[in-house]
């Protein structure tokens, strides 16, 4: 059986479970309350000026808009939809849209923090932001989601722009939907503005090399981590969870690099082959099939114990929390590279912490796709494209300098790489408040 519940593998001390109360679960679950724990340690540790964590309490910007939408039945329906620009400190807001019926305001604003940390931990010229719209696009029609995007665009155009604020894909949006973005919001200026939002088609100014960004950083950032600690890449067993753009792509491109696939999952189910998993053929076949969960030539497991899969490094490219107080105990990957935003809690790193095992921080392990998006903004405001080749090159050197960077202050501070990233993004945005000053 690939999930077992004995004592974790002996790389990983096991630690006593704490017991989860309501009260302490509901704190968990809370993005927004997980993040704002993650930013007072981290300026603890620097000790911040109070006004600059302070000021990263406060979302400089939060839009809530509804979004009416006829559907194809002929009723309206109304959504609710926000846009928050974190901070601006260090340029234009940047940060996805995801489209999911968990979508909250506390959602929003966690991720739109997290793009924040992001962008100055790999120090891109940006902001943080993100936007959310309460819906189930797999209950819609594409007609139906065409014209949901379509609005919340036009209701968000007040506050996005080139120079404002950039949109990108996130959870269930994809590079068709950025394409709508892209014009409507065009359409509302009157003449086209490729800039507006990142992720579009390679036709109407995205970039090459997008597509595949997040999954290939989450590549760099573990061979690196394989380099740093002696271990042989191709002979550690990967699990992946999530098979959308980021976990279908890591899974490519470690296969690509001669990895293990050993087990990957989607919301229906996972899938574990010790011999490794054919990652073209699970693609082939979500290509046909809605999703992977029913893949013949794997055993099955319930998507909801999937992070406890017998494996050496895990990736967690799904939702929030799905590594929590709850199972961390029981996690037998020594290595966790988070694909996804915020897939740990804070509990949940305590207990990884006191066992050994390494997490390699969402804000440098998926920075990849911002990276890229920020390779496509440069190129849409220059009008000037560029190779694959040097869109790859330059991702990898950004990565690979950030991980290092992370990984010095890791060791020099013995801190864990969480709280290591956090400090390098943090040092850097309060340089830039404090250049700024105060208006008025
Ligand atoms: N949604 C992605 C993220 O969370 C990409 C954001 C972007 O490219 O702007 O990093």
């Amino acid at each position: 059986m690939p999930v077992k519940t004995t004592a974790p593998n002996s790389a990983a001390k096991s630690v006593k479970q704490p017991s989860v109360n309501g009260a302490m679960a509901a704190h968990e679950a809370n993005p927004w309350a997980q993040a704002m724990e993650q930013l007072d340690r981290a300026a603890q540790k620097l000790n911040l000026e109070p006004y600059i964590a302070e000021r990263l309490r406060h979302p400089k910007r939060i839009l809530t808009v509804s979004v009416p939408v006829k559907m194809d039945d002929g009723s309206i329906k109304y959504f609710e939809g926000y846009r928050v620009q974190h901070n601006l400190d260090r340029g234009p807001a940047k940060g996805g849209i995801r489209f999911h019926p968990q979508v909250s305001m506390d959602e929003v604003k966690a991720l739109a923090f997290w793009m924040t940390m992001k962008c100055a931990v790999v120090n891109l010229p940006y902001g943080g932001a993100k936007g959310g719209v309460i819906c189930n696009p797999k209950e819609m029609s594409i007609g139906e989601i065409e014209r949901l995007t379509r609005r919340y665009t036009a209701e968000i155009s007040i506050i996005i722009g080139p120079d404002k604020d950039i949109p990108a894909p996130d959870v269930n949006t994809n590079e068709q939907i950025m394409g709508w973005v892209m014009d409507t919001y065009s359409m509302t200026i009157g003449y086209s503005a490729p800039g507006v939002v990142t992720g579009k088609p390679i036709e109407v100014g995205g970039s090459l090399g997008r597509r595949e960004a997040t999954g290939r950083g989450v590549f760099y950032v573990t061979r690196e981590l394989a380099e740093k600690r002696g271990f042989d890449l191709r002979k550690a067993p990967v699990a992946i969870q999530g098979f959308g753009n980021v976990g279908m792509n890591a899974a490519k491109i470690f296969q690509q690099h001669g990895c293990k696939v050993v087990a990957v999952s989607d919301v229906m189910g996972g899938l574990y082959n010790e011999d490794g998993l054919d990652v073209d053929q699970l693609m082939e076949y979500r290509r046909k099939h809605e999703s992977i969960a029913k893949f013949p030539k794997a055993e099955k497991i319930p998507a909801d114990k999937f992070v406890e899969v017998e494996c050496d490094i895990l990736i967690p490219a799904a939702m929030e929390n799905t590594i929590n107080g709850g199972n961390a105990a029981r996690i037998k990957a020594k290595y966790i590279i988070e694909g996804a935003n915020g897939p740990t809690s804070n509990a949940a790193d305590r207990i990884l912490n006191q066992r050994g095992v390494t997490v390699v921080p969402d804000i440098l392990a998926n920075a990849g796709g911002v990276t890229v998006s920020y390779f496509e903004w440069v190129q849409d405001m220059q009008a000037f494209f560029w190779d694959e080749k040097q869109v790859n090159a330059k991702l990898q050197d950004i990565i690979v300098k950030s991980f290092r960077d992370i990984y010095d202050i890791h060791e020099t501070n013995k801190v864990d790489m969480r709280l290591a990233a956090f400090m390098l993004g943090l040092r850097r945005l309060a340089q830039a408040v404090r250049i700024r000053g105060m208006f008025p």
